[in-house]
């Protein structure tokens, strides 16, 4: 509010404050969009809890997969918008709760992604050698929070690997599980990574599919480069491929469908050669608990099949696999953020349908979602974008419509944040940081090794003598 009480239209001398929580791709996405309008004058904050930018395209997506990582040289370019202020190393909620942060701006949007794992549920999910697919991507981007000693200590013993999901992340923890290291070397994967995978005693994966291959959610290109691994080959039962009628109906509907079931059948006549890794892709197998004394030792699973809606049934055949290494890759979901509503059964933030947060069933001023924690954990990097471009067009209407208006002075959240002892990353120390992850990589022959320890992030910032 202004001094009289009032709420005054943003204006050149006093622009909409805007703060976008997540620098992930829903973030950025968002933050682009803003600055691409000329209605509203607005200044944006984009934080993250990472010194570094760029969510799960630098935490997710495989380092094996360079043309695809390489979207950030495209998101950086929004990063560079003068309308756009990179404060990284801040995590709402700890560094700052969501009520104070709400007094320096006049909107949210919130684009923190889904960055939990869902569980399956089964006994013996605790044991060790039982990890989600979320710690392991975490490990082997270099996430800063990864649990390194877990991750590793379960990769030495890891023989037989049992990865459970048909998704693409499944695809790529069993890809990046599977690979020669040589085939690693050139990734900007940390050090002790490639050495730990090197080590790892891995001589076999099988991926698990509760429900058969009409069902599975890969995208044909990922499933095919399966295939082009210099020491695995990719085996099929071909039982596996045999569909009933609805499944049939299926493939012959949905494309990707048909050319996964081209793709896998054309594996079916493999034969695994001598010294190869086999990469065993198994359908109709339900997890029932994981077996082992103080370790996984193996899964028992039930044989299913499945019914016209294409749901798995137990057929009460039981197997054991053996496994020294389960990786559950069988979604993500969103943490709550302290003081703001989260559907606990979809873990999204409740919206009107564009991106407008809705609290007690009432669009709630001033607050709106973008990207995993709107919609779930689903599509590509570039979905976010329209979806991003969707919450900005909400944001923009009620600043159009009087909804949304300048609340009066604020104080500089940057300046508040150091204020109370907080190390906030700027877009420049950022760039410190950028280059010393280049200077490392090239330091052995690399393009870029990922820095993966908080404190090495910050001290190449504090390195650079301003
Ligand atoms: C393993 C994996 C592999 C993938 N591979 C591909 C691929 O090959 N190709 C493709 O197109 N898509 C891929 N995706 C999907 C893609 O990464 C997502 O669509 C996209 O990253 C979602 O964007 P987002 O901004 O909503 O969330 P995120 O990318 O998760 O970004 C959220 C950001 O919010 C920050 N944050 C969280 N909590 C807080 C807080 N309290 N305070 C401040 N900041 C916070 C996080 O640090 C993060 O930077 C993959 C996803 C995963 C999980």
């Amino acid at each position: 509010m202004v001094a009289d009480g009032s709420a005054a239209p943003p204006s050149a001398r006093r622009p909409l404050r805007v703060a976008i929580i997540g620098a992930g791709p829903a973030g950025i996405f968002a933050a682009d969009a803003l600055t691409r309008q000329d209605d509203v004058p607005v200044s944006i904050d984009l934080i993250d809890r990472l010194p570094t930018p760029f969510g799960l395209v630098r935490h997710g997506i495989a380092p094996d997969h360079p043309k695809m990582r390489a979207i950030r040289e495209t998101l950086h370019r929004s990063l560079d918008q003068p309308l756009v202020r990179f404060v990284g190393n801040v995590d709402i909620g700890v560094d700052l709760s969501l009520e104070e942060l709400r007094e320096h701006v006049d909107a949210v949007i919130y684009t923190y992604g889904a960055a939990l794992d869902r569980r399956l549920g089964i006994p013996g999910e605790e044991l060790p050698g039982s990890l989600a697919a979320t710690d392991v991507v975490a490990w082997y981007t270099g996430h800063p929070d990864a649990d390194r000693e877990r991750v590793e200590a379960a990769l030495a013993l890891a023989r037989s690997v049992v990865v459970i999901g048909v998704g693409n992340v499944a695809l790529d923890v069993a890809r990046v599980l599977a690979r020669e290291p040589s085939e690693l070397e050139s990734t900007d994967m940390p050090q002790h990574v490639l050495d730990v995978l090197a080590a790892a005693p891995v001589e076999q994966v099988t991926i698990l599919g509760r429900r058969g291959p009409a069902q599975a959610a890969f995208t044909t290109q990922e499933l095919r480069e399966l295939d082009e691994m210099t020491a695995a080959t990719v085996l099929v039962d071909p039982v596996d491929l045999e569909l009933d009628p609805a499944s049939e109906e299926r493939a012959a509907a949905d494309r990707v469908v048909g050319r996964n079931l081209g793709v896998l059948r054309g594996w079916a006549g493999h034969v695994l050669e001598a010294g190869r890794t086999p990469l065993r892709l198994r359908f109709f197998r339900r997890p029932v608990r994981l077996v082992g004394e103080g370790r996984v030792t193996g899964i028992e699973v039930e044989r299913t099949a499945v019914d016209g809606d294409g749901r798995a049934v137990g057929t009460g055949e039981l197997e054991l696999l053996p496994a020294d290494l389960v990786v559950r890759s069988v979604g993500y979901r969103g943490t709550p953020l302290p003081g703001l509503p989260v559907d606990e059964s979809s873990g999204t933030v409740p919206h009107d349908g564009v991106g407008r947060v809705q609290r007690d069933g009432r669009s709630s001023a001033g607050e709106y979602v973008a990207g995993w924690i709107k919609r779930g954990p689903s599509g590509v990097v570039g979905t976010n974008k329209h979806d991003a471009r969707e919450t900005v067009d909400a944001l923009l209407a009620d600043a159009a419509d009087g909804t949304l208006a300048v609340r009066g002075a604020v104080d500089d959240l940057v300046e508040t944040l150091q204020a109370r002892g907080a190390e906030p990353v700027l877009l420049e120390d950022w760039r410190a940081i950028d280059a010393a992850e280049v200077a490392l990589g090239a330091s052995r022959g690399r393009a870029r090794t990922t820095m993966h320890e908080r404190e090495a992030l910050l001290a190449a910032v504090r390195a650079v003598v301003r």
